[in-house]
This record gives structure tokens, C-alpha cells and sequence, in this order.
């Protein structure tokens, strides 16, 4: 991982970069590369993860069959006897003072098993691990690794001292325990100096916000004498993370803007003042107001770097489409990406149908001037596909509409001015860059969320990023009422199908959404099922957060796509009612057909996947009924129910959940109600970060420099984040190159993964 930091620093080789099999024994060093620890920096930054305090000893009543574990303990007794079979076999007791916890070594006769009972006297104490098993209702460890504290030093001062101090316990394995680790990493260590160990953090801001060194952090954390000590170096290392990231992403974004790009300002008279007189709406105050933000990046001979938040229905379509039609009254083109292929397709719908003629460009009643909307998706027929990318790579295509598809090396443009890619969740920083790299000069970056995206989580992920919000929905939307259904309450089922009628009687749409498509696949209680829902293979799983899931209770299956429609055609309650059926796996023609049949009513309830998770857009679907919605998660749920109530009725999600009727504590429960409770995006994706972990939220695919945090938690140290920025920022603006911060420069290549850093040298 360090190679990168192989080079020199300033004048000096840097010591980080040594292999460990120079400095450690080679059974170590094997072990540590086991835990992918190669180098001195490797193991300098494999932070403990917590310390023991040494006067608190572990509760043992917390201990799990069949863990592995790592407790601090005192011993209390330990007895040798004779086996049955004439071996000899010593019992140590170890306790915490309330719990006691039996280690257990066996040996051929009782000569070997003196060196245990040297050590293993009553009244010491020690760090044990192992593996919890079970002998006769007791908590035992066989032969377990143990270290007592203070017992390998020179004398009884020493010992004292030793003994007093936290115990660093490290992410361990089975070939290497806590403290041999503990013990290599003060072999490589103590050597080093301040001049070996070159600070990220430039001085005057140590000085300033008063930080100790780098190499005084390592020692903090490392070997501590005081738990407060401890905790210094902890946060000062945890600070040096958000510095270095915020620092990569602000010269990142340094760079992309000294990069050239071409300027497309607004023309007089051209598509968009066509297109502004045609609309048949008014924008919001805020669509106007991020209408003219964009504008003016356009305008502008350096590559626009925009993320857009709006609230889902906020109307972030047009406010794109404006854009892209800029760009192409001065020249160029625009691709618009799109997570999946109906999304894809339903973008060129609605994208056609608000040009009207002005889409017919080439074509022969098509106006002088127009344009055209092409359309790449990866299941097209090869003919469809040839047309669509002689119109991408000719330019008479304005808009080239695709989904992953045109990242595909033989899409061309012709002359490439605007990427937008919408509902980013869905895409990482790598797929953004390809697709940019697809220009000659950079192009135009728009990306578009419906998730909204806390502050600091969006300075981290896409930090790199300007970002505009709409946070109003256009009036005249009547919204969603949403409801907890408990699946196994026959009569609140019956309830819910006779309101789905009454929707569809009132000329109104609905959904049913599944888990699901085939109740006849393998894992029908499995977790990746809903995953396999999605058309382009992306991981859509819902959430699989049930304690009592330890395999033993038999799951119920999930509800699916195939299985449910043949059920809701012969409900009573549903007679005549035209159910229809839509996954990832129809073909994209029966896809679209399907949709455009839901959109003009001759399908009246559409059993689907989450396949019409993101931006499906049909103004007369009012109702969803979601099965299993326990299994997913808050956004993915916001974004689904984000598809009715769009037009001037409004709209009914009943979620109907296996986990009881939404007023418990499980963490399912407490998404649905919250849900119930609140549509406002920004609430629930605050409740959703309390309730996720860390790595859930970013999401490695996101940006691959959050692989390398370690301490930084972007939930809980926002403040910290927000302070890195502005210090990174006054750095990054004095030196975008960081020339003069060599160690600085050096910490973020190792962050940024080479890919990234590819790109950057290419554009
Ligand atoms: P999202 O932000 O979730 O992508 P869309 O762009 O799909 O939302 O817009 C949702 C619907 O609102 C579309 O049918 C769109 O035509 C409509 N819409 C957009 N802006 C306005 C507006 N200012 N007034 C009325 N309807 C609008
Ligand atoms: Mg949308």
C-alpha cells in the first residue's frame, strides 16, 4: 500500500517505505503481512483499536460462544492434574471479579505444563486470547495465547509502571495476537525520529491548533502511559485524516478548474429560448435560481464541477435539460447517464416529449435548429444501437441519453461539452471520470442526487464538488401519506388491496413493489435477492439487519414480482383491475412498453422491482404498496415512495413489513416509522446515518479515498471535517500543487488511488 511512499521525501529517503522483513524476524513480519502490514508505515498506521484500561478488567458476561476473543482477566486459581488417559492438563481460572472464564492447557505429562504455571499465578493479571467454547455449561479457552502484563521487565519498578499503563489492543488474527503486534510495533518505533517521520500536517497549523508532531502522535497511541495520552494522540491523528482528505479533494478540485474547457454561454434565440417559451409550467424560485448558477459555470472556459441535490419530485430534470440545451445552442453536445435502462428510456421519453419539435432536428418536418435525443443502452438491438451512435459520434444527436453503456470505448461525440449523471448513488468517482474523459477538453460536469446528502458526508464524497440545492417541490403536489401494514394481520392486508381498488377506480396507478422476482429461485430467504431485481446487475440490497438472523430461525421468504401478480389477479378485491409486471429481467423493448402501457392506463397496477426505484416518473400513480419493506432501507424506500403523489392527487404508500406494525425499537421498525412520520429527505437521511454503519454510508464504491480512513467516523466527527476544509483550503489556495508541502503531497498519493490520479494527468 505504501509503495507510492517508496520515493523520496524532500531530500530524505523515507524510512516509511522499509520493508518489515528488514526490521522484524521473519515469522513476524510473515504475520503482519498476513494482516497486509508489508511496511514500517503499514504497521505505524495500524492503530490500536481501542486501550484497555489496566484496573478494568473485561466482563466475561459478555463473551459469545465462538468468539474470538481478547480479555483482560485476573487469575485466580490454576490447578494441574493427571487426564484419564495419563496426560496431564491444567485448569486456570481467570475472573473479572464477578464472571470467571476457564483457560485450559493439555500436555503429555505434568513437566511440561510447568512454564503456564509460572506465569499463570493467582493475582496476576493478563491479556488472554482465544477462542470461547463451551465444556460442561462452562465459558472456556483451550490453549489459549496470554501475555501477563508486567511480567518480562528488568525490575519491580519497571514492572509497576508497565503494569499501570492502557493495554493497546489491535485488530489481531489467528497468526499474530495483540501483543506481539504491540511488541513489533515499538521495535519499529522507537528508533524512528521526528525527522524520519515526516509530518502531513504543515507546522504552523500544529502550532497553531496546538497538535503534537507526527512521530509523538504514533508514540501517543502506541505506547501510552495515561489514557489521556492516548486519546491525544488519537484525535491528532484522526485530525491529520480529514486534513489530508479534504486537502486531496481540494486539489482536486484546484486542478480541475485550472484545466481548460470550452465556454458555452448563453445564446439569444437559440433551443432554450424556444424551449423556456413551450414550457408548460413555471419554474420554482429555485429551479430558476440553480437554472442561472449552472448557467453561468457554462459560461466559463474551466470545467464546471457541480453536484445537485433536490429533493425527489423537486424537478431536476428540466433544470438539466436547460443546461444541456446551453450547451448545445453553443455547439456541443450533451450525455446524460442514467442509473438503469428504464431510467435511461424514461428520460428520452420525457426529455422528447417537453421539446416537442424541437427534438425533431434532421428529421424532415423537424424545425430548423432542432436537435435530436439518442438513446444508448446496453440491450439494444444492434441496429437501433448503430443509428444512436452515428448520431452521438456525427453531432446531430444534442443529447445522448445512456446508461453505463456509454462508457463503452466505441461511443463517440463529436464535439462533447456536458456530462450529467443523475442520481449519483449509483455511480463511482471512476465511471464520472471516464466518461469526462470521453472530450478532448474537459466537459462540463453536472451530477444529480435525490438522496440528500448530509453536509460534511457530501464534503467528503464529493468534496471535490460545487453544490447547488433545490429544496422546494413545484406547488400544486398533493404528497404521500404513508402507513405501516403488518403483514401478518390478515384484515389490515384486506384493508390495503381494497385501498389500492379504490385508487384504481379513481383512474388512478399503482405499485407493488417486491423484493423479489421469482419465488422459485435459490436464497428465497436470502439476502442478495433484491439485488438480483436490477436490471444493469447494480447492488440494490436492501438492508439485512436482523440480530436474531443467526441462520437457526427459519426465514420467511421474500415476496416476489411473479408470485404476487398471479395473486393480486385473483383477489376478489382486484376483479377486472389490469395487473401488469416489470423487472430487470424483461427485455428493454418489453420494458418500455410495459411502462408506457402503466403511463396510459391499460395497466392499472404494475407488480414490480425496485427497478422503478429511481426517477420513474408517471403523474397518475398515486398508490404504492411496498411487500417486505422492512428489508430495505430509508433512502431506497424515500426514492420509491418519491414516485407518487407527483401529480395533483395525492398519493398512499402503505408499507407492509413482517417486523411487527412499526412501533418497535428494531432498527427495521425504526425506519419505517420514521418514514410513516416525515418525507423530508433531509430528516430521514439523518436517521438513516444514525442507524447505518459507517462503511454503508460512503460506500466504497462512492470514492475510493475513504478506503483509507481509519479513525475519521464522517457521522459523528463533523465538526472536525468542517474545520480540516477551511484549514486545507487556506493551504490548497495558497499552493494548489502543494509544492512546498512535500509530506503533505506524499500522504494524499497514497490516498488517491491510482486511477484517479490517472485521470487527473491525462485531462
Ligand atoms: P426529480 O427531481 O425527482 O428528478 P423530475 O425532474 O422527475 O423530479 O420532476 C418531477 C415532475 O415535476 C416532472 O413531471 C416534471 O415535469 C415536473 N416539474 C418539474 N418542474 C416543475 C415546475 N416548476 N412546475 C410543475 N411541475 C414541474
Ligand atoms: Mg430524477
Amino acid at each position: 500500500m505504501s509503495a507510492k511512499l517508496g520515493d523520496v521525501v524532500g531530500d530524505q529517503v523515507d524510512r516509511l517505505s522499509e520493508p518489515l522483513t528488514k526490521v522484524l524476524g521473519p515469522r513476524t513480519s510473515g504475520a503482519l503481512a498476513k494482516l497486509g502490514l508489508h511496511t514500517t508505515g503499514d504497521l505505524l498506521r495500524h492503530y490500536p483499536r481501542r486501550h484497555n484500561d489496566p484496573g478494568k478488567l473485561t466482563d466475561l458476561s459478555r463473551l459469545q460462544f465462538g468468539e474470538h476473543v481478547t480479555v483482560l482477566a485476573e487469575v485466580r486459581q490454576a490447578t494441574v492434574r493427571l487426564t484419564r488417559n495419563g496426560g496431564a492438563m491444567m485448569v486456570a481460572i481467570v475472573t473479572d471479579g464477578r464472571q470467571t472464564l476457564n483457560l485450559t492447557f493439555f500436555a503429555k505429562h505434568k513437566g511440561a505444563l510447568r512454564g503456564h504455571e509460572d506465569k499463570l499465578k493467582p493475582g496476576r493479571v493478563g491479556l488472554f486470547t482465544g477462542t470461547v467454547a463451551k465444556y460442561a455449561g462452562y465459558r472456556q479457552l483451550v490453549h489459549p495465547d496470554y501475555n501477563i502484563i508486567g511480567l518480562d521487565v528488568a525490575d519491580e519498578a519497571e514492572g509497576l509502571v508497565e503494569a499501570g499503563r492502557p493495554i493497546p489492543i489491535y485488530a489481531a488474527s489467528a497468526a499474530i495476537v495483540s501483543w506481539k503486534i504491540q511488541a513489533a510495533v515499538r521495535t519499529v518505533l522507537d528508533p524512528l525520529t521526528e525527522a524520519d517521520l515526516p509530518d502531513p500536517i504543515p507546522e504552523q497549523l500544529r502550532t497553531r491548533l496546538h497538535l503534537g508532531s507526527l512521530r509523538e502522535a504514533l508514540g501517543d497511541v502506541h505506547e501510552p502511559y495515561t489514557a489521556a495520552q492516548a486519546r491525544r494522540g488519537q484525535d491528532r491523528l484522526k485530525y491529520e485524516e480529514a486534513f489530508v482528505l479534504q486537502a486531496a479533494l481540494l486539489r482536486r478540485r484546484a486542478e480541475a478548474a485550472g484545466q481548460e474547457a470550452t465556454a458555452r454561454p448563453r445564446k439569444r434565440g437559440g433551443l432554450l429560448d424556444d424551449f423556456d417559451a413551450q414550457l408548460p409550467f413555471t419554474l420554482t424560485a429555485g429551479q430558476r435560481q440553480v437554472g442561472g448558477e449552472l448557467a453561468a459555470d457554462l459560461a466559463k472556459a474551466s470545467p464546471m464541477q457541480r453536484l445537485l441535490q433536490g429533493e425527489v419530485g423537486s424537478g431536476k430534470t428540466v433544470v438539466a435539460l436547460r443546461a444541456m440545451l446551453q450547451v448545445v445552442d453553443a455547439g456541443g453536445q450533451a450525455a446524460l447517464m442514467a442509473p438503469t435502462e428504464v431510467l435511461a428510456a424514461q428520460h428520452v421519453r420525457t426529455l422528447r416529449a417537453l421539446l416537442g419539435s424541437l427534438a425533431q432536428g434532421g428529421y424532415l418536418d423537424g424545425p430548423e435548429g432542432g436537435t435530436r435525443v439518442a438513446l444508448l443502452t446496453g440491450s439494444q438491438g444492434a441496429a437501433a444501437r448503430r443509428e444512436n451512435l452515428l448520431d452521438a459520434a456525427s453531432g446531430r444527436a444534442g443529447i445522448v441519453v445512456g446508461t453505463h453503456a456509454l462508457l463503452s470505448e466505441n461511443v463517440q461525440f463529436a464535439d462533447l461539452g456536458l456530462v450529467v449523471v443523475d442520481e449519483q448513488h449509483r455511480f463511482g468517482v471512476e465511471q464520472r471520470d471516464t466518461l469526462r474523459a470521453k472530450a478532448e477538453v474537459a466537459p462540463h460536469l453536472l451530477v444529480m442526487t435525490a438522496t440528500p446528502i448530509p453536509r460534511t458526508v457530501a464534503m467528503t464524497v464529493f468534496g471535490d464538488l460545487e453544490t447547488s440545492t433545490l429544496t422546494e417541490v413545484p406547488a400544486g403536489r398533493s404528497g404521500v401519506v404513508t402507513h405501516v401494514v403488518p403483514a401478518d394481520r390478515a384484515n389490515w392486508m384486506d384493508r390495503a388491496w381494497r385501498r389500492v381498488r379504490e385508487e384504481v377506480d379513481a383512474f388512478h396507478r399503482v405499485f407493488v413493489v417486491c423484493p423479489r422476482i421469482d419465488p422459485d429461485e435459490p436464497g428465497a430467504g436470502g439476502k442478495q435477492a433484491a439485488g438480483a431485481a436490477d436490471d444493469d446487475g447494480l447492488d440494490l440490497l436492501a438492508i439485512d439487519d436482523d440480530p436474531a438472523d443467526d441462520g437457526e430461525r427459519p426465514r420467511r421468504p421474500l415476496r416476489a414480482v411473479l408470485e404476487v401478480a398471479e395473486e393480486l389477479r385473483a383477489l376478489p378485491a382486484l376483479a377486472g383491475v389490469a395487473v401488469g409486471i416489470l423487472h430487470g429481467r424483461l427485455s428493454a423493448e418489453d420494458k418500455e412498453r410495459t411502462m408506457a402501457e402503466f403511463a396510459a392506463g391499460q395497466i392499472q397496477v404494475l407488480v414490480c422491482t425496485t427497478v422503478i426505484e429511481v426517477g420513474v416518473d408517471v403523474a397518475e400513480a398515486t398508490g404504492m404498496v411496498v411487500l417486505d419493506a422492512d428489508r430495505f432501507g430509508i433512502s431506497q424506500l424515500h426514492q420509491l415512495r418519491g414516485r407518487v403523489g407527483r401529480g395533483t392527487a395525492p398519493g398512499i404508500c402503505l408499507l407492509v413489513s413482517g417486523e411487527g406494525d412499526g412501533t418497535g425499537t428494531s432498527p427495521a421498525e425504526t425506519r419505517l416509522r420514521t418514514l410513516a412520520e416525515t418525507t423530508d429527505g433531509f430528516v430521514l437521511a439523518a436517521v438513516d446515518l444514525e442507524l447505518r454503519r459507517e462503511g454503508d454510508v460512503l460506500g466504497a464504491a462512492q470514492s475510493g479515498l475513504t478506503s483509507s480512513l481509519r479513525l475519521l467516523r464522517v457521522t459523528r466527527d463533523a465538526d472536525l471535517i468542517v474545520q480540516a476544509r477551511a484549514d486545507a483550503a487556506q493551504y490548497v489556495n495558497a499552493d494548489p500543487t502543494l509544492a512546498t508541502l512535500p509530506a503533505l503531497r506524499a500522504a494524499i498519493d497514497q490516498q488517491l488511488p491510482a486511477e484517479r490520479e490517472e485521470f487527473l494527468d491525462r485531462a
